[in-house]
């Protein structure tokens, strides 16, 4: 909602884009009709902030403060984002995984607000009509899910709401779009999870989740509609089930704009971490051997972009692929086994049966990226293994939560004398071994998704491509500094976030100018351009 000087009294108190609360001035309260309906005293908005911080802190629980942070992003939205990026190491836990997945799953019991749109499964025909209810009118992000993969939680329907709105704040807090072109959106088709389906607070549809031809209608009209309504808008498709996540992914990327973050978000996080992690190792890129344990989404999405940066290094697709391995629940990915799914069957290699450890030593790779979803994984057997063949074991341990993280950084350092590159899904505390001190960094989406979907809206993109996780990945790895790589971070530090997401968006706009893709903008001082519609949550 614009800036609405028009508005007086409770209509601007009341509208979170327009309210400063107790910091309007004397001169503001006077021009908006606000006297005797605040306090008297004026705050400093350093003050107010500091209130809202206290505020959260006295909290006992970490979704106690989500629900604060929830309340105040309805208030105050300058407020809330300005809280989130002057604290931002200490907000994102908490507006974002893990506390995200908690309020997931309570999402019914701590409803307050509506935030976003539902469209249900009883809604086929009439989409638009839905989409028309929503008050803005220039929406360019929408993050939707049908709530079936809620993080590691599994089908929570349609309290899934909460992982649109969560990333979606994080994409005006750590990218400045503008909160009022954001649309959050729950594609509710039912949920197969019957202690939802029992729970009588639950806000869902109560059926059984539709499938096939009656679902794949309903997100194709939410597609075409969404054209309509707001043609400029990209989709962000999040937490889909993995099979519903190709599918949908492969039917629609060439045809409007659209990416989905589990599989093209991950791997550009994961791709700059595998670019900054040769800085330590020496290894070149080019040279790399990766063995991922985790065949899902997840894991082949950062193999198919690795794929494709090996590629653009000269090689051929089968020359890439054969540099990239997978084990999974049971044992090395290869042609003879009949149990693979589709998106596993690129990376089958002609090669006898293995397991983890047997594979290691066959393949000797440079560094093993985890995305199991099971802790311990890496067991202490694979990771001595791995520091024997390589004088810097790369380890990626990148479930999520921190308690779900293939092994935990400590592991990785004392496992390898202090000779691992490690990283994680999520954070992990610095750790110390004998006199080295390492502050391994996060390889955390939000160092990219935000950047993409800056630089696609500033040079409002058609679609897109492969290329701009690419150099997003490569921009994110360029940003990693001496400082960094001497404690073992191969990410920068979070509270670069702004700087990381306006450095990706510049190099992501060049690429969309520069490719062959239509509706291209030329645009001069991009950068400038790019800052200047970026949010600031000032007053
Ligand atoms: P998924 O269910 O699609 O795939 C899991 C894979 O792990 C399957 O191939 C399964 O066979 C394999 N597996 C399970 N247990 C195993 C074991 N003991 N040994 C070997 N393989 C085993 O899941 P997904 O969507 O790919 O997600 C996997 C994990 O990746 C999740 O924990 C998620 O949190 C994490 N993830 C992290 C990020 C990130 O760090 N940025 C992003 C997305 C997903």
């Amino acid at each position: 909602m614009k800036e609405n000087i028009e508005a007086t009294g409770f209509d601007v108190l009341f509208n979170a884009a327009l309210n400063k609360g107790t910091a309007f001035t004397e001169a503001e309260r006077k021009k908006y009709k606000l006297r005797g309906l605040l306090p008297p005293g004026v705050s400093d908005p350093d003050v107010q902030l500091n209130r809202a911080l206290q505020n959260m802190r006295r909290k006992h629980y970490d979704i106690e403060r989500y629900i604060y942070l929830s309340a105040l992003q309805s208030r105050n939205e300058r407020l809330f984002y300005r809280l989130i990026l002057e604290n931002i190491q200490e907000v994102m836990p908490l507006i974002y995984t893990p506390t995200v997945g908690q309020a997931c799953k309570e999402f019914a019991a701590i409803f307050r607000q509506p935030k976003g749109i539902y469209i249900t499964a009883e809604d086929r025909g009439n989409v638009s009509e839905i989409l028309n209810n929503w008050p803005e009118e220039d929406v360019r992000v929408i993050v939707v899910t049908d709530g079936e993969r809620i993080l590691g939680l599994g089908d929570l329907g349609a309290n899934g709401m909460g992982i649109p709105i969560g990333k979606l704040a994080l994409y005006v807090a750590c990218a400045g779009i503008q909160p009022n072109q954001c649309l959050p959106v729950m594609i509710d088709v039912g949920t197969n999870n019957q202690e939802m389906l029992d729970d009588p607070l639950y806000l869902g549809l109560r059926h059984k989740r539709i499938q096939g031809e009656e679902y794949d209608a309903l997100v194709d009209e939410f597609i075409s509609s969404v054209q309509v309504a707001y043609p400029k808008a990209l989709i962000q498709f999040e937490d889909f089930l993995t099979p519903n996540a190709y599918r949908l992914l492969n039917k629609y990327r060439n045809q409007v704009l659209c990416f989905n973050d589990d599989i093209q978000g991950t791997a550009g996080v994961a791709l700059a971490g595998v670019y900054a992690s040769t800085k330590i190792s020496g290894v070149a890129f080019r040279d790399l051997r990766i063995m991922f344990l985790g065949a899902g989404s997840a894991a082949t999405g950062i193999a198919d972009l690795i794929t494709y940066a090996f590629q653009k290094e000269g090689f051929t697709e089968e020359e890439a692929r054969k540099k990239l391995w997978f084990v999974d629940i049971d044992g090395l990915v290869i042609q003879s086994r009949d149990d693979l799914l589709p998106h596993n069957l690129p990376y089958a290699h002609d090669h006898p049966a293995a397991d983890f450890i047997s594979a290691i030593k066959q393949i000797k790779p440079h560094m093993l990226i985890g995305a199991t979803g099971f802790p311990g994984t890496f067991t202490q057997e694979a990771v001595k293994l791995m520091a024997e063949i390589n004088e810097r074991p790369a380890l990626f341990a990148l479930s999520n939560p921190t308690s779900r993280a293939e092994c935990t950084a400590e592991q990785a350092y004392n496992w390898t004398q202090g000779r691992a590159i490690f990283t994680s899904g999520s954070p992990f505390e610095a750790v110390r071994y004998k006199e080295q001190y390492f502050k391994p960094g996060q390889g955390n989406n939000a160092y990219i998704f935000p950047g993409i979907g800056l630089g696609a809206v500033v040079s409002e993109a058609s679609r897109i491509s492969e290329d701009m996780f690419l150099v997003a990945a490569k921009t994110l790895a360029n940003m990693v500094s001496e400082k960094d790589l001497s404690v073992g971070a191969i990410y920068p530090p979070l509270h670069n976030i702004r700087d990381v997401s306006l450095q990706i968006a510049v190099a992501v706009a060049e690429e969309i100018i520069s490719s062959d893709l239509d509706s291209i903008r030329k645009v001069d001082n991009l950068q400038q351009k790019i800052e200047e519609y970026m949010y600031q949550p000032a007053y």
